[in-house]
């Protein structure tokens, strides 16, 4: 069937063509939005929906749902964006904060699903939770204090359920597998879908999106584009990992996560496979992967490959190396021996990630700008959340949302390069040679170096 690299995703490649292109724009607006990924088009959802009479602007660079949220796994996830221990240690409402944070993400599940349903969007949504395979000894203990961590921090025993290696692979059937943990809260979307259905709602609610029409700077209560100067009653800038092109600074960077797409499997494929249950699948290997069976009964799998470019680099249109793809595809070949997995698309991405992977939500309400970044990857359901934080923001209302522990989180900068670039690199070093010491040796306990990278990185809670 052929062999396609980048094109910004197979989701974005396989459906419609973009539909917006420039707007005429007008001298001034109620809310302009800068983005047009999941935040920005939540903002101006949440927007239209509280003031159907709002003048909306939502300007996008390239196309709707050019950047991470039309190239991502598809998991609508209950994980949090951030650390939970430097959040509660961080913010003024400690444990609490990060319990209500929790909650937020759970109900975000259900109110993004309701949105679609209600709007008449088909993003290929389904509920069949989500399962992370342990590989090996080491991984599955990791995998026993994780859901210890998720009952601390507000999680049912209901919603992080622990498998035996034949409950695991009675589900997917995995030869890798020793066990995993169950999350039936998680759905799975086709994220360019969503996005881009999301957008079609907006246009129908008379919201006004150009693509193609980048933000060139933005100051108080004013946003600069090559086509003219806007006035904004209030700006909401989503860029997530390209927040610093626009804004400057080194608060959050782009990091690489790449995918690859297979053709459809035949049924003889799924037959061993299982996946009946079509979860959102990963691994708790420190090089982790993450997958997702499409709607057609494709696999597509996602990891870091080359994780970092030195000086910031965004991907552009996508295109993922070779080693990268053959990686990920053999990743697939050891969990499924025997199975064939014809590689049709890969592409890469960007998420923001700030120095201690906690997201933010910022606003200045003498500016009138409101700031969101820093999702990692768990964006897909907290970008929902994070656009209605905004607008509880936006209005100054004092809300559990307006309380949660990302409002106004200040991460300390990233380090200038080449530190930057031998840091991220570095730590994926050690996380490799971790998976790899693990495998070999089958020990329950962590391997060092990944406690140096996680330590290094701030991962650990
Ligand atoms: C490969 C990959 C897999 C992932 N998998 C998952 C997953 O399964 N589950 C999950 O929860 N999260 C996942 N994530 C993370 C998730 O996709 C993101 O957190 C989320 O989509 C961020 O949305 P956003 O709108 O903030 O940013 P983006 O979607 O990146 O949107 C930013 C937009 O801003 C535009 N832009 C840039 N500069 C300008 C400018 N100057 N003016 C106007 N527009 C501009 C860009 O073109 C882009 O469209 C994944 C990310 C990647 C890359």
């Amino acid at each position: 069937m052929g062999y396609r690299n980048g094109d910004v995703s197979h989701w974005m490649h396989a459906g419609k063509a973009p539909a917006f292109g420039p707007a005429t724009l007008e001298d001034a607006y109620d809310l302009v939005v800068i983005g047009g990924g999941l935040t920005g088009l939540w903002t101006a959802y949440y927007a239209i929906e509280r003031d159907p009479a709002a003048r909306i602007l939502v300007l996008e660079a390239a196309e709707v749902g050019y950047g991470a949220s039309g190239r991502n796994g598809g998991w609508l996830s209950p994980l949090l964006p951030g650390n939970r221990a430097v959040y509660a240690r961080k913010s003024p409402h400690g444990t609490q904060g990060v319990l209500d944070f929790q909650h937020e993400m759970f109900g975000a599940i259900d109110e993004v699903l309701a949105v679609l349903d209600r709007e008449g969007v088909d993003a290929d949504q389904v509920r069949g939770g989500q399962l992370t395979l342990a590989p090996t000894p080491a991984a599955m203990a990791r995998v026993k204090a994780t859901r210890e961590a998720h009952l601390r921090y507000g999680y049912e025993p209901s919603q992080a359920v622990l498998l035996d290696v034949d409950e695991t692979r009675a589900r997917v059937n995995s030869a890798t597998a020793r066990g995993g943990l169950f999350y039936p809260d998680t759905a799975r979307v086709d994220p360019a879908k969503l996005t881009r259905g999301l957008a079609e709602v907006l246009r129908r609610r008379g919201v006004t999106i150009s693509e193609q029409t980048p933000a060139a700077e933005v100051t108080a209560h004013r946003v600069r584009t090559r086509r003219g100067s806007i006035e904004a009653g209030r700006i909401a800038v989503c860029l997530e990992a390209y927040t610093s092109t626009l804004l400057g600074g080194r608060r959050v960077i782009p990091v690489n996560s790449s995918m690859i797409v297979t053709d459809p499997l035949p049924a003889s494929a799924w037959e061993q496979i299982g996946w009946e249950g079509r979860e959102c699948l990963n691994d708790s290997a420190h090089t982790f992967v993450y997958a997702q069976r499409t709607a057609d009964d494709r696999i597509a799998i996602g990891g870091r490959g080359t994780p970092y470019k030195y000086g910031s680099g965004t991907p552009g249109d996508g295109a993922s190396d070779a080693r990268t793809t053959t990686n990920l595809r053999e990743r697939l070949e050891s969990m499924f021996p025997g199975v064939y997995f014809p590689v049709a698309h890969a592409w890469r991405g960007v998420i923001g990630v700030t120095r201690d992977w906690c997201a933010n939500v910022t606003y200045d309400a003498r500016t009138g700008v409101g700031v969101v970044y820093g999702f990692a990857g768990h964006g897909v359901t907290a970008t929902n959340l994070a656009a209605r934080t905004l607008l509880d923001r936006f209005e100054g209302v004092d809300s559990t949302l307006a309380r949660l522990p990302w409002n106004d989180y200040r991460t300390r900068q990233w380090e200038p390069e080449p530190l930057r670039w031998m840091g991220v690199r570095g730590m994926y070093v050690l996380f490799g040679l971790a998976d790899r010491w693990e495998e070999r040796t089958q020990a329950e306990k962590t391997a060092l170096p990944a406690r140096i990278g996680s330590r290094i990185a701030g991962l650990h809670e």
